[in-house]
């Protein structure tokens, strides 16, 4: 178990399962896109990890990209999404495949689809590590999910609280306080 500000966090998912869904990514994308090169796009910041090791797997030429958006305050997540740093390349005509560390309500991925609703791309792409499909409000098709978690929050692996754990190689869940019952 490990403290990250006021918060208790338990193993959850080890650096081994997190390698081998990410080659199973790289593997099922690099067959899908044939002889396309692609243009890899990460959300920062909570992708940079997946984003590292998913491109050093992906064993034809790509291009790899970063935009940064905002929806996270602790361990809720907002409706409100801020764009940060946008895209700066042209990408018409280009196949894209995004990036995510972790889908969970879905807001960001709406506010991806915006961000690429005005690019005249070929095909765009949505890949994320984990998915919660007990939060997932929206209606984006996911093309490719590594692995699919229950509605509790982690840690690790490029997933932060409050800034703290994004250098953790395997993933944690918080562990829900325990209540003292009063027995007197
Ligand atoms: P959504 O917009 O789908 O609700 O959440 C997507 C973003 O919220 C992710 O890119 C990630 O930054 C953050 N997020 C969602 N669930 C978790 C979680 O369980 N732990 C952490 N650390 N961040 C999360």
């Amino acid at each position: 178990m490990i403290k990250l500000h006021d918060k208790y966090f338990k193993p959850f998912i080890s650096a081994k399962q997190i390698d081998e869904a990410i080659e199973r990514l790289a593997v099922d994308i690099a067959n899908d896109i044939g002889d396309e090169i692609p243009v890899f796009v990460g959300i920062l910041n909570g992708s940079f990890m997946v984003v590292s090791d998913f491109v050093k797997k992906y064993k034809k030429p790509c291009e790899v990209t970063f935009i940064k958006l905002a929806s996270y305050e602790g361990v809720k997540s907002t409706e409100d999404i801020q764009r940060l740093i946008g895209l700066t390349q042209d990408l018409t005509g280009r196949t894209v495949v995004v990036l995510e560390d972790i889908i969970d309500t879905g807001n960001t991925l709406a506010e991806v689809h915006r961000i690429f609703k005005n690019e005249k791309v070929k095909s765009l792409k949505i890949a994320t590590l984990f998915y919660k499909p007990e939060a997932y409000k929206k209606d984006f098709k996911l093309h490719y999910v590594g692995i699919e978690i229950p509605n509790k929050f982690i840690v690790g692996y490029g997933l932060d609280y409050d800034e703290l754990g994004r250098n953790l190689p395997e993933v944690y869940q918080i562990k829900e306080t325990q209540h003292m019952t009063n027995l007197v």
